[in-house]
């Protein structure tokens, strides 16, 4: 083939996979951070009432220095945030007789019962990140008669914004953080990943609640096609 030909190939082969009024598309194949559910109530630091273990000023400050650096690196970054009414219905105090950490089952869902936490408008229910790093906060677990460990949907399957903003920014990938890696982490990992999303989870920057759930999720992740990395520079 003489040069002319192949050049004609190249450019309609361009023309065909770049598709005019599409570029769109393929320029917004980016990048986006979930910060999970950083609020007072999960962390030992600030004698969170369900405080995951871990969960220290120095995990607090590196789940910080990163998310700084993730967001100075150009990514979007969005964050997840547990917001109870008092009645929510994983408090144990809303089931008389029953006992915190102790499984129920509500119609056909199993509940985990919870001490009360991150209640709508507390002190401990605040994003323990300066606010100014997020291009949206989601807030989750809002009807009293619903649990939401995924920043995604709630037991019920009502969807939150989380989706639909993260569409808005085009983001196609996202890497995935927080508290805690056996349930509300591990919720928000899998439905990003049923969604269609990339995902990887940065395992350092997670506290779990139990050594054998976490190790349990983590492996749940890793057969949902989630990437685990132990670290962002790994
Ligand atoms: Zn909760």
């Amino acid at each position: 083939m003489n040069r002319p030909i192949i050049l004609m190939l190249a450019v309609t082969l361009c023309a065909i996979s770049m598709p005019a009024g599409a570029p769109s598309v393929w320029a917004q194949q980016e990048i986006g951070v979930i910060v999970v559910d950083l609020q007072g109530d999960f962390t030992t630091l600030n004698n969170g009432s369900l405080a995951v273990e871990g969960t220290d000023k120095a995990y607090v400050d590196k789940v910080a220095k990163a998310t700084e650096a993730l967001k100075n690196k150009g990514y979007p970054v969005f964050a997840t945030q547990d917001w109870h009414p008092e009645d929510h219905i994983s408090f144990y105090t809303n089931h008389p007789g029953k006992k915190p950490f102790e499984a129920i089952k509500i119609d056909e869902r199993t509940q985990v019962l919870w001490p009360p936490h991150c209640i709508q408008g507390t002190d401990n229910a605040k994003i323990l990140l300066d606010n100014g790093l997020f291009a949206a906060v989601v807030k989750k677990g809002r009807d009293k008669n619903f649990d939401s460990y995924s920043g995604f949907k709630d037991d019920g399957g009502a969807k939150t914004e989380l989706d639909k903003v993260l569409k808005e920014k085009g983001i196609r990938e996202l890497i995935i953080y927080g508290l805690a890696t056996d349930y509300c982490v591990k919720a928000t990992a899998v439905d990003a990943a049923d969604a269609g999303y990339k995902v990887t989870v940065i395992e350092d920057l997670c506290r779990g609640v139990a050594p054998e759930t976490t190790a349990k999720a983590l492996k749940e992740m890793k057969e949902k096609g989630i990437t685990i990395k132990k670290d962002l520079e790994s």
